[in-house]
């Protein structure tokens, strides 16, 4: 049988786990597994990684060096990832040695946007409507119903990083130019693939958090509620029934749906866009109905969005991706406070006036009951970077945003928007 799909035995700690990426998803994931007590081996190009000096031992290698593959291999008696683009290759060679979940194959469906979106629809789901760009002649056969819209790079994007909004042909042919240096500054020619997408009207963003092993057994995390600025998540709301009961089970059974398809094994972040259909906010030439969601993208590790789970539920993300690492049992998170996340991005180590970088007032953060305080250990705080997050919980969901208010206003930050506050905690009582 595939290796990838015969079902792990149960392994049973002190045994090593081995994570490609020290970045903050390997930190946390090494927290947990120390707690379970693994034993962890990192490894990172950056001897300076979140997690390098946490994990029992760290390995400075670069993603693709032989060398430090077979390191991890003889070291580590099961290999997850933390990084989205570990080259498919190390994967595939490390999985020679040593199981490795997921799979090399799932992680590369997620790391090129087109083939994501091609699998997405072969699940006979939505996705926002796009054309793709190969190379620059490929710019002149983009349909116009699709202006404006947002030039992704098929590769490497992330926290909106790889982007541009473009509102007709003329910006879309400089847009593509300016990907294509910024992806490639050596390249003479425009050949960067990139997805050019139709930019929906949001009413709001959700993602599910859904851990699976290869029984087909999965759990999914309760349904997030996630606000963006300038494509970095900013807010996340844990809050039940945000959603109507039905359209919420729709985005879990396609996230499960996903998940079956890839064969996929450990835990997978499925994002989605809830489209506002008013008819103000529709294009006059649409002829089809428009979904009322759509399938932004997946990720394939633990999210950012599922870190409320830390406190906010009885089994969290990185124990989820541990049980299904370790052959253990999956049960299904079960939420015992409202929470809302908020990010604690670089920008806020610094002055209006660009000095710093300072420490932002903790104390005075956690002077507030139910704030979590989640720091990376990153030495350099810069602007958009993300340094952690405050988890806050509380009996009630108004109390966890009344919290938070107090939380934005001690961090210099601006009120929430109300259009957010009345999507996240739209159906609570
Ligand atoms: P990343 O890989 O950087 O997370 P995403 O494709 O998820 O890239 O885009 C980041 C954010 O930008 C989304 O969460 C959403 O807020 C906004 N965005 C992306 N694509 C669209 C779109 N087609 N329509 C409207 N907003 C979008
Ligand atoms: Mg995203």
């Amino acid at each position: 049988m595939n290796d990838a799909i015969r079902p792990l035995d149960y392994l049973a700690p002190p045994a090593c786990i081995g994570i490609l990426g020290a970045g903050q998803l390997g930190r946390m994931l090494v927290h947990t597994a120390q707690k379970m007590g693994y034993q962890t081996v990192v490894l990172d190009p950056d001897s300076n990684a979140p997690a390098a000096h946490l994990s029992h031992e760290f390995l400075q290698f670069a993603y693709d060096d032989p060398q430090g593959i077979d390191l991890l291999a003889q070291r580590a008696s099961r290999v997850t990832t933390e990084f989205e683009n570990v080259p498919a290759h190390t994967l595939e060679s490390l999985s020679l040695k040593v199981p490795v979940r997921p799979s090399a194959y799932a992680v590369s469906v997620a790391q090129d946007r087109t083939i994501e979106k091609n699998m997405i629809r072969a699940c006979d789901l939505q996705t926002a409507p796009y054309h793709i760009i190969g190379q620059a002649c490929d710019i002149l056969k983009t349909p116009l119903e699709l202006f404006p819209g947002i030039l992704k790079t098929a590769r490497l994007g992330y926290d909106g990083k790889g982007q541009v909004l473009v509102h007709d042909m003329a910006e879309l042919h400089s847009a593509y130019a300016s990907l294509n240096a910024f992806s490639n500054p050596t390249a003479s020619d425009e050949s960067i693939p990139c997805v050019f997408e139709k930019k929906l009207p949001l009413l709001a963003e959700f993602s599910v958090i859904v851990a699976r092993n290869e029984r087909n057994d999965m759990v999914n995390l309760p349904i997030q509620c996630n606000q963006h600025i300038n494509g970095i998540l900013h807010l996340c709301t844990v809050f039940n029934h945000a959603l109507d009961a039905e359209l919420e089970n729709e985005l879990i059974q396609a996230a499960h749906k996903i998940a079956q398809t890839l064969s996929y094994v450990g835990v997978l972040c499925v994002e989605f866009f809830i489209v506002d259909e008013s008819p103000s906010s529709l294009p006059s030439s649409r002829t089809s109905k428009t979904p009322s969601w759509v399938v932004n993208e997946i990720a394939p590790r633990p999210h950012n969005s599922g870190h409320h789970s830390l406190d906010s539920c009885d089994v969290s993300q990185f124990e989820l991706q541990l049980r299904t690492l370790c052959g253990l049992p999956l049960v299904t998170p079960r939420q015992h406070s409202p929470c809302v996340m908020l990010n604690l991005l670089g920008d806020l180590w610094f002055k209006e006036d660009g000095t710093g970088p300072i420490e932002p007032a903790w104390e005075k953060v956690l002077a507030h009951s139910g704030t979590h305080l989640h720091l990376y250990g990153k030495t350099q705080a810069r602007k958009g970077r993300k340094m952690g997050h405050l988890n806050i919980t509380a009996a009630h969901p108004k109390e966890a945003l009344m919290i938070l208010e107090k939380c934005l206003h001690i961090l210099d930050l601006p009120p929430i928007k109300s259009a957010f506050l009345s999507m996240s905690t739209h159906h609570d009582h």
